[in-house]
């Protein structure tokens, strides 16, 4: 058993504690919103009333964030008031520049470290599916790993600080592209007077063959439980893609890597969530994509 303080007890960081819990660990969370920290003790985590005191007997810490700058201010919160050797791990979604500035928070605090983001959604976080995606040594690795293994059933390691956040990103705009992709199939089919099912069954079996298609088809009909059957509820809604969007862009920029697709995917994921669409599923866009002017 491992006493682990949980920051960040919203839609994704309430259920993953729950798992911890579950899984025999000692937990205490702390949520600045109470409506969060609520729930959470609903599903059976202990909570705290501020992040130092969820951090006074932790030995290992996770953070369930928004944004680098809320990972920023937390850690340098932890970084004061942890005990020595206690091992941080951040599974937020945040750009990979913050990622590496945190490391570097936790190790001039001489603190072992790990960026771990997730991909599974808030239905694998309830379930404990969540694939995690980890930077760091290979030390931090092997000690984060037995404590991520109680809320996901894939543990990558991907490299050092930083590579967890660039993994999840890049497979994120893989994600965005191939919906569009997928979307644009879909549309244009229609207009050709091609069934859904006709396409479908040539395109999942042939070369046009990818995840937004044969898991997440944004049509109804041929994959019964893509939320394309659930009028778009998400899933994975828009903001948050373009959020993730955004972020590749922010790397491509920094790194000078050329990601033209992944530009007008960010753009028309903009333009998607600025239509009222910010928490429609994201494959809801093929919506978007019949009425787009050429
Ligand atoms: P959320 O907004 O539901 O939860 C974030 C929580 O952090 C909120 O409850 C907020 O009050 C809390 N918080 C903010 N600043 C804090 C602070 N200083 N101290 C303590 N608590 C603080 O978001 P979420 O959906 O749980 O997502 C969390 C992260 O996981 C994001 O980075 C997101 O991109 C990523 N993610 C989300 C999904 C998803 O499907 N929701 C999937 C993969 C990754």
């Amino acid at each position: 058993m491992t006493s682990i303080a949980f920051i960040g007890l919203g839609n994704m960081g309430a259920p993953m504690a729950a798992n911890l819990a579950r899984a025999g660990h000692n937990v205490i969370g702390f949520d600045l919103s109470e409506e969060s920290r609520r729930e959470a003790q609903a599903m059976g985590v202990t909570v705290a009333s501020s992040t130092p005191e969820a951090l006074r007997d932790a030995s290992a810490v996770v953070t369930m964030l928004p944004a680098g700058r809320h990972v920023r201010t937390v850690w340098s919160q932890i970084a004061e008031a942890a005990r020595p050797g206690t091992l941080l791990i951040d599974s937020s979604t945040i750009d990979v520049e913050s990622a590496r500035a945190v490391h570097a928070i936790a190790a001039a605090a001489g603190l072992p470290a790990v960026d771990a983001p997730v991909s599974g959604g808030t239905g694998g976080a309830k379930a404990a599916t969540l694939t995690f995606m980890v930077g760091g040594t290979a030390e931090a690795f092997a000690a984060a790993r037995p404590i991520l293994e109680a809320m996901g059933k894939k543990i990558v390691h991907c490299g050092d600080a930083g590579a967890g956040q660039a993994a999840k990103i890049c497979n994120n705009m893989i994600l965005g592209i191939s919906m569009i992709a997928v979307g644009e199939a879909f549309a244009l089919g229609e207009k050709l007077g091609l069934s859904h099912q006709a396409l479908f069954d040539v395109a999942s079996t042939s070369s046009g063959q990818c995840w937004s298609l044969t898991t997440y088809c944004p049509v109804p009909g041929p994959v019964p439980t893509s939320p394309a059957n659930n009028g778009y509820k998400p899933g994975f809604a828009a903001e948050l893609m373009l959020k993730d969007l955004k972020l590749a862009q922010d790397a491509a920029k920094a790194t000078g890597a050329a990601t033209p697709l992944g530009e007008q995917a960010a753009d028309l994921y903009a333009r998607f969530t600025a239509e009222g669409n910010a928490g429609t599923d994201f494959s809801g866009i093929i919506a978007m994509l019949r009425s787009a002017k050429p």
